[in-house]
C-alpha cells in the first residue's frame, strides 16, 4: 500500500492513467468515471475510461462520453492501454472478477491501482484504497479524494460536477436511501453551483425511456409480478423472449425492481431477468434485511444491504424456484 503523499507526488507530472469499472455500469460506475476524468485531463494526463461492457443510453450524454472504450468492442486497443499505463483507478468496484476478463489484465499491469469504492469486502489487488462503506456513492468518494485528499476544489468544473452529481443521484434513489446525509447534501450544493444542472440531469436519465421500456414495464406489473404476503416479499421474473419482444436494450430493466419494492408492506424485491449469457437477479430491500447476503450466499453476487445483485448459470425457472426456497430461511427478519 502507498499513502496519499505518493499519489500526489505521481499526480505531480503529466501521467498514462486509465479508469475502469464494473461490468454494466449504472449511473454511479459512469458518473464518478467520467467525473474523475473529467478532473485528471484538466491537470494534462493521458487518460481514457475503458468500460468491461456497454451500458446505458440514458448515460451516455455525460461529458466526454464518446471518449470512454467498451472493451468487449475494442479488447486490442483496451489491452494495451492497461499493459501501458502507469495508474489505473478502479471506481466502484473492489473485486476484478467485476470487470470480466479485464480483470485478469489489469491484475497484471505494473501500474499503481487506486480503488475508489463503497462496496463491501474489497479483494485486495489495489495499491492505494479510497474505500467508505458508508458513502452513498462513489461519485460522493472521487469528490471527496478531489477535494479533501488532493485539495483540489477548483477543478470541479461543470463538467466533473454534472457527472459526479448523476453519480450521487441515481445511487441514492434520488437522494431517498438512508445514506444520505445533511452532508451529502452540501456535496450537491457544491455540485449545483459548480454547474450541474439538477433538473436536466433528472430529466436525462430518469425522463428518457423508449415506448418499448414503457410497454414492458407495464407488461411486467401487469403479467410478471407476483407477491408472497407471508414473506413480505414481491418478485418480477422476465425470460429471453419477454426481453427480445419489446426489444429492451442495456440498463432498461433498471428501476423495475422499485415498483415491486414499493408495494406496502414489501421488505424484499427482486427482479430476475434471463439475458442472454446467465440470469441476473437484482435484490432491493428496506431497513436492516440484507439483501447483499442473499446475494453472496446463493447467487455468486454481493452489493449493499439494501441493493445487490447476483448471478446465476442456471436456468432462469431453477433460479426462480431457488429464490422461492430461500425464503423460509428469511421468514423471522422479513416479518420483524
Ligand atoms: P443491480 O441490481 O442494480 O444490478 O445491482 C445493485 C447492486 O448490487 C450494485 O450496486 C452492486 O453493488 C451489486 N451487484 C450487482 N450485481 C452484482 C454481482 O454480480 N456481483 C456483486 N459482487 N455485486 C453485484
Ligand atoms: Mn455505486
Amino acid at each position: 500500500m502507498i499513502d496519499i503523499t505518493a499519489i500526489k507526488a505521481l499526480l505531480a507530472e503529466p501521467r498514462r492513467i486509465v479508469i475502469t469499472t464494473h461490468h454494466k455500469p449504472d449511473g454511479d460506475a459512469m458518473g464518478s468515471s467520467l467525473g474523475l476524468y473529467n478532473y485528471l485531463i484538466q491537470k494534462g494526463h493521458f487518460v481514457k475510461v475503458v468500460s468491461p461492457t456497454d451500458y446505458p443510453y440514458f448515460l451516455q450524454w455525460l461529458p466526454n462520453n464518446p471518449e470512454v472504450i467498451i472493451f468487449t468492442e475494442k479488447q486490442e486497443e483496451s489491452k494495451k492501454l492497461v499493459a501501458d499505463a502507469e495508474l489505473i483507478f478502479c471506481l466502484d468496484f473492489n473485486a476484478l472478477s467485476r470487470i470480466n476478463e479485464l480483470g485478469d489484465e489489469v491484475r497484471k499491469s505494473s501500474a499503481i491501482k487506486i480503488m475508489i469504492d463503497h462496496h463491501l469486502e474489497p479483494e485486495g489487488f489495489d495499491d492505494y484504497r479510497y474505500w467508505n462503506i458508508g458513502a452513498c456513492a462513489t461519485a460522493q468518494l472521487v469528490y471527496d479524494f478531489i477535494v479533501n485528499e488532493l485539495d483540489e476544489k477548483q477543478y470541479i468544473n461543470k463538467d466533473v460536477a454534472t457527472c459526479l452529481y448523476t453519480g450521487i443521484m441515481t445511487d441514492s434513489g434520488s437522494f431517498r436511501f438512508p445514506t444520505v446525509t445533511s452532508g451529502l447534501h452540501r456535496i450537491v450544493a457544491d455540485l449545483i453551483d459548480a454547474g450541474a444542472e439538477n433538473w436536466r440531469i433528472h430529466q436525462q436519465v430518469y425522463d428518457n425511456a423508449t415506448e418499448g421500456r414503457l410497454k414492458f414495464l407495464g407488461y411486467c406489473l401487469s403479467n410478471k409480478l407476483e407477491v408472497f404476503r407471508e414473506y413480505n416479499t414481491a418478485l418480477i421474473s422476465v425470460s429471453k423472449s419477454d426481453i427480445a419482444k419489446f426489444d429492451i436494450q442495456t440498463g432498461e430493466t433498471e428501476g423495475i425492481v422499485n415498483y415491486a419494492l414499493s408495494i406496502n408492506g414489501i421488505k424484499l424485491a427482486a427482479f430476475i431477468v434471463e439475458r442472454s449469457d446467465r440470469v441476473k437477479l437484482s435484490l432491493r430491500s428496506t431497513g436492516d434485511f440484507p439483501a447483499n447476503e442473499i446475494c453472496k450466499k446463493y447467487f455468486d453476487g454481493g452489493g449493499h444491504r439494501n441493493a445487490a445483485g447476483g448471478h446465476s448459470e442456471e436456468s432462469l425457472e431453477q433460479v426462480v424456484q431457488k429464490f422461492k426456497s430461500i425464503l423460509p430461511e428469511y421468514k423471522k427478519l422479513l416479518l420483524l
